[in-house]
C-alpha cells in the first residue's frame, strides 16, 4: 500500500509518492500540483478547498480561511459562517482534499502519510500536525523537517555528496539548515528559523506603506478593500523586478487613487525583513560550527525565495549564486515523498540514512535564589541541534524542607529564564519529606525522530518512575472529542469533484471583476454572464470549451497588467 508524502504549507500544499525508483508528484482534480492551503464554504455549507477557495478570500472573506498553520499548535477558532474550527481542523479538510487527490491518481485508499513540518516547529505544531493528520483519515507515519525533505531531493536527485545550506522561505515560515549528504548518510548539523517571516509579510509590509503613505490606517478600510490591496500588493511583489515603475490603480473603498510603485521603493520597504532573515542563517552557520567556505552548495526551496531581492542578498552574502534547478514549490513534497518510500522499505531506498536535529532547547525551571523576582531559570536538559533520536538527564533536588511534590515544568528556548520560554507542559513524582536539597529527581527527556518529547522522572531514594508523552498542548483533543472532530468534518461535503474546475473558474472571474473598473469591469461581467448560461446549459463539451476560452481570457487579463 502507498504511504503519501505530504508538504502542508502555510500557502501552498503538495503530495507525492516514490513509485518504480523514483518520485511521482500527485495532481489535485484540477490538474495542478500545487493546492493552496486555503478553506472555504459556499452558500450551503459545502466544502471548497484549494485554488477555488483562495479565489473567494476577496468577494468571501468572511467564509474563506488562509494561511492557518501559522497558528497551528495554539487555542485559536477561524469561524467560518455559524461554524468554528480549530487549526488542526482545517490543515485536517486540506490534507483530506489531497487525500482524495492521491487515492484517485493511484486507484487506491492511502491511509498512511509522512507530513513535513517547518524545522523550527515546536512540540504543540508538531502534536497539531499530527493530529490534523488523524483527523483527515491518515495514519502519519513520520513528520520531516522541511529542509531536510528538501535536501534529501537534491542529494538524491543528484546523487551528489556534500554539504548544503537550505533557505525554505515560504508564506509564513524561513527555515534554515545545515546538511551533510554522505556515505548514503544525510545528516542534518544545525536548524534555525523564524516562525514570523515569510512572504506574506513582504505583502504586509507592502499595504502598511501604500496605507502610510496615503496617510490611512487598516481599520479605516473594509476587510473586502483591504483583502483586495493585498492581492494587488501580491501581484506587484512577484512582478516588481519586470519594469521600471508599475502604474496601479488602487481601490480605496469609494476612491480610486493612482499610485506607482518601482523598485526603490520595494526594497525600502522590505528591507527590515530582508535583514531579519540574515539572523537565522548566521546562527545554523555558528551552530553547526561550519565556516561559509566549506558549504557546497545553497539550495533555495520556497516560493518566495523567487524574490530577486532575497536571492541577491543571498548571493552577496555567499560570493556566489545559490543553487534552484528542482522547482522550489515542490521540492518539499518530493522529499516527503522520498521518506514516505524510506518507510514503505521501497528497494531503491533502503541505503539511505536519515539523522536530524532538535533545533532549539529543551529544558525545565529551577529555583533561582539570586533574582527570585525574575522567575524561575532555565535548566537546559537538550541542547538545540542535538542529533536526534536522543535522551538525556539531569538531576534536580528538593527546594524546600519537608517538600513532597517535585514538578517539573516542560519549557522550550533559548532565554535563560523560563518566562521568556515557551511551556509545554509538566509533570509530578512524588518525594519522601526531608530536609532541602536531600531528596533528588532524576530528569530524563527523550527526543524522537519526529520532534516529539517524553519525560521521564526517577526519584532516586525510593526508584520510582513517573512518564509522561508531553502533549497537554493547547488544541489537544481526547479520544471523545477526537470522534466528534471527525464526525463534524465527515458531514461537510466537499464541493463536487466533476464541477471543480469550473467553480474554479467562476471564482477567479468574480475575483477579477470585484477588483477591476470601468470597461474590464464590464468585459468581465460579460465572460462570467456567458459561462454561467453555458454551464446552465449543461452540455458537458460546450461547457468544456467556454471553460478553456474563459481560462485563456482570463489569464491575459492578469498578465497583461504587468508586461
Ligand atoms: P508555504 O511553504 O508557506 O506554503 P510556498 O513555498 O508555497 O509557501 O511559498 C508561498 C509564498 O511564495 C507566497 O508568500 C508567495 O507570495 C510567494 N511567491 C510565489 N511566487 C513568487 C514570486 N514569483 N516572487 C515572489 N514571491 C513569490
Ligand atoms: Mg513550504
Amino acid at each position: 500500500m502507498a504511504v503519501i508524502g505530504i508538504d502542508l504549507g502555510t500557502t501552498n500544499s503538495a503530495c507525492g509518492v516514490w513509485k518504480d525508483g523514483q518520485v511521482e508528484l500527485i495532481p489535485n482534480r484540477l490538474g495542478d500540483y500545487l493546492t493552496p492551503s486555503v478553506v472555504s464554504l459556499g452558500d450551503k455549507n459545502e466544502l471548497i478547498v484549494g485554488k477555488s477557495a483562495r479565489e473567494r478570500l476577496v468577494k468571501y472573506s468572511a467564509r474563506t480561511v488562509a494561511a492557518f498553520k501559522r497558528l497551528m499548535g495554539t487555542n485559536h477558532k477561524a469561524r467560518i459562517g455559524k461554524m468554528e474550527f480549530t487549526v488542526a481542523e482545517l490543515s485536517a479538510l486540506v490534507l483530506k482534499s489531497l487525500k482524495e487527490d492521491a487515492e484517485a491518481h493511484l486507484g487506491e485508499a492511502v491511509t498512511e502519510a509522512v507530513i513535513s513540518v517547518p524545522a523550527y516547529f515546536n512540540d504543540n505544531q508538531r502534536h497539531a500536525t499530527k493530529l490534523a493528520g488523524e483527523l483527515a483519515g491518515l495514519t502519519v507515519n513520520r513528520l520531516i523537517n522541511e529542509p531536510t525533505a528538501a535536501a534529501m531531493a537534491y542529494g538524491l536527485q543528484d546523487k551528489s555528496e556534500g554539504t548544503y545550506l537550505i533557505l525554505d522561505m515560504g508564506g509564513g515560515t524561513f527555515d534554515v539548515s545545515i546538511l551533510e549528504f554522505f556515505d548514503g548518510v544525510m545528516e542534518v548539523h544545525a536548524s534555525a528559523g523564524d516562525n514570523f517571516l515569510g512572504g506574506e509579510d513582504f505583502v504586509d509590509a507592502m499595504v502598511d506603506s501604500v496605507l502610510r503613505e496615503l496617510e490611512l490606517g487598516r481599520e479605516q478600510l473594509s476587510p473586502q478593500h483591504l483583502q483586495a490591496l493585498t492581492v494587488q500588493m501580491e501581484m506587484l511583489k512577484r512582478h516588481i523586478g519586470s519594469k521600471e515603475e508599475h502604474q496601479l490603480e488602487l481601490q480605496i473603498d469609494e476612491k480610486t487613487v493612482s499610485w506607482t510603485a518601482n523598485q526603490t521603493w520595494f526594497l525600502k520597504t522590505v528591507s527590515t525583513l530582508l535583514l531579519r532573515s540574515k539572523r537565522p542563517i548566521e546562527q545554523a552557520l555558528r551552530d553547526a560550527n561550519i565556516p561559509l567556505r566549506e558549504i557546497d552548495d545553497v539550495v533555495l526551496v520556497g516560493g518566495s525565495t523567487r524574490l530577486g531581492a532575497f536571492r541577491s542578498m543571498v548571493g552577496k552574502m555567499f560570493g556566489r549564486l545559490p543553487s534552484c534547478h528542482l522547482d522550489p514549490d515542490t521540492v518539499v513534497a518530493m522529499g516527503a515523498a522520498i521518506q514516505a518510500g524510506l518507510i514503505a522499505r521501497d528497494e531503491g531506498l533502503e541505503d539511505v540514512v536519515l539523522t536530524d536535529v532538535c533545533p532549539y532547547t529543551l529544558g525545565t525551571g529551577i529555583v533561582n535564589r539570586d533574582a527570585p523576582e525574575k522567575g524561575n531559570y532555565f535548566l537546559p536538559i537538550i541542547e538545540r541541534n542535538t542529533v536526534v533520536p536522543t535522551s538525556y538527564v539531569k538531576q534536580v533536588c528538593t527546594s524546600y524542607d519537608d517538600q513532597e511534590e517535585l514538578l517539573v515544568q516542560v519549557y522550550q528556548g533559548e532565554s535563560r529564564y523560563v518566562e521568556k520560554n515557551i511551556l509545554l507542559g509538566d509533570v509530578s513524582a512524588r518525594v519522601p519529606k526531608g530536609k532541602e536539597g536531600v531528596e533528588a529527581v532524576d530528569i530524563r527527556y527523550s527526543y524522537d525522530m519526529n520532534g516529539l518529547l517524553e519525560v521521564d522522572l526517577k526519584v532516586v531514594s525510593t526508584g520510582k518512575v513517573y512518564n509522561k508523552v508531553i502533549h497537554n498542548s493547547p488544541g489537544t483533543l481526547s479520544e471523545s472529542e477526537r470522534k466528534k472532530s471527525k464526525e463534524r468534518l465527515a458531514a461537510l461535503k466537499y464541493h463536487p469533484r466533476d464541477k471543480e474546475e469550473n467553480l474554479a473558474v467562476l471564482a477567479r472571474a468574480e475575483r477579477i471583476y470585484e477588483t477591476s473598473l470601468g470597461e474590464r469591469r464590464d468585459f468581465v461581467a460579460g465572460l462570467l454572464a456567458e459561462f454561467e448560461r453555458t454551464l446552465e446549459g449543461q452540455n458537458p463539451s460546450e461547457i468544456e470549451k467556454c471553460r478553456a476560452q474563459a481560462i485563456e481570457i482570463l489569464e491575459n487579463l492578469e498578465n497583461e497588467e504587468w508586461h
